[in-house]
């Protein structure tokens, strides 16, 4: 294994370890279009100022996606974001695929994995492994760990649940079980009420998991946008929020800002409580990051 990279981003662990202050991280997502190319490239140059300290890039189901994962994370690198953070999932490799993907990785000079195993493909409800695959996201943890011990990984927690799961109980343990295996932080699920991610740190911290546990937020871009990522992802819609976006009426701006008015909110008081970081699925665009900087804002002149 050749080591050339003029990079080598530091593990995470490292960072929230010193952090003397939340951290921030933006989640990017390789486009499928010409046009979502286009809208990422200027999201990447704009938002670079913002300085947030790592960022991550969502990993496909398909083939081509998979390549323009790690494309992405290159062009991240060249606008020296810090680290960047690729996710890797279980859709469709074997065991050799995810040993020479864990090489590449390592190879790139990337420490840190956000590890998943996957959505089931389209019209799937049953996850079913790739043939000599694996079967969740904890045994790719294990695989990972073996193949490159300093790997620093973050998985997937899900404070309202995950729509698989067959008890909160098993999904908690299960979820232990993950940090056992080696992970070193956690990513939550979007949620919109925050009183759902305290839940979920009470019951995380009394079944002994006390690593840091990130929550992630996505600002509202449009009724029909949120209606449809709760629908998928399980999570609730608060009725307020309905109400703030209904009331914007057919004025697409005017949504959006009550969306990121949202979630400055859910920042604002988050950050209040000394949560570790904000992680943000900012969409590939600039506005929904400027949810956190209008948060600082706040948190400033009320000081
Ligand atoms: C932060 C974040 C980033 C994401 N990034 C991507 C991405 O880049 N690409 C992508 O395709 N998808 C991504 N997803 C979506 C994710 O792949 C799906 O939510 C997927 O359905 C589950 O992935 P997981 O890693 O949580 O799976 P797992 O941790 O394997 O869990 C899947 C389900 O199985 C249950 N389960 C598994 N094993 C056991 C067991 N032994 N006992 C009891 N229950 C068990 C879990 O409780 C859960 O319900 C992301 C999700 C999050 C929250």
């Amino acid at each position: 294994m050749s080591n050339e990279s003029p990079f080598i981003d530091p593990p995470l662990r490292e960072r929230f370890a010193a952090a003397e202050r939340p951290l921030l991280s933006y989640e990017f997502f390789p486009p499928k279009s010409e046009a979502g190319m286009i809208s990422l490239q200027e999201a990447v140059e704009g938002l670079v100022h913002t300085a947030p300290d790592f960022v991550t890039v969502t990993y496909g189901a398909g083939g081509s996606t998979r390549n323009l994962t790690f494309e992405i994370a290159a062009l991240l690198r060249r606008f020296r974001y810090g680290p960047v953070m690729p996710h890797l999932t279980c859709v469709g490799s074997s065991l050799d695929d995810l040993n020479a993907l864990a090489d590449r990785i390592w190879d790139d000079g990337f420490r840190n994995i956000m590890t998943l195993r996957g959505d089931p493909p389209k019209g799937q409800t049953a996850f079913i492994p790739a043939s000599d695959g694996l079967a969740c996201a904890r045994d790719l943890v294990k695989l990972l760990k073996e193949r490159h011990p300093d790997f620093c990984l973050g998985v997937a927690g899900y404070p309202e649940g995950h729509p698989e799961a067959d008890s909160p109980q098993n999904e908690l343990n299960y979820l232990k079980s993950k940090i056992d295996a080696g992970a070193d932080f956690i990513t939550t699920q979007l949620f919109l009420e925050n009183d759902s991610y305290y839940r979920f740190i009470d019951r995380c911290r009394a079944a002994g998991i006390h690593v840091p546990i990130l929550p992630g937020l996505m600002p509202a871009l449009s009724l029909g946008q949120i209606r449809r990522i709760t629908a998928m992802c399980g999570a609730a819609l608060p009725p307020e929020l309905v109400k703030r976006l209904e009331n914007a009426g057919d004025h697409p701006e005017r949504a959006m800002s009550a969306g990121i008015l949202w979630c400055t909110e859910q920042i604002v008081d988050l950050l209040q409580q000394g949560v570790p970081g904000i992680h943000l699925y900012i969409l590939n665009q600039i506005r929904p990051a400027m949810s956190y900087q209008l948060a600082q804002t706040v948190m400033e002149m009320t000081r």
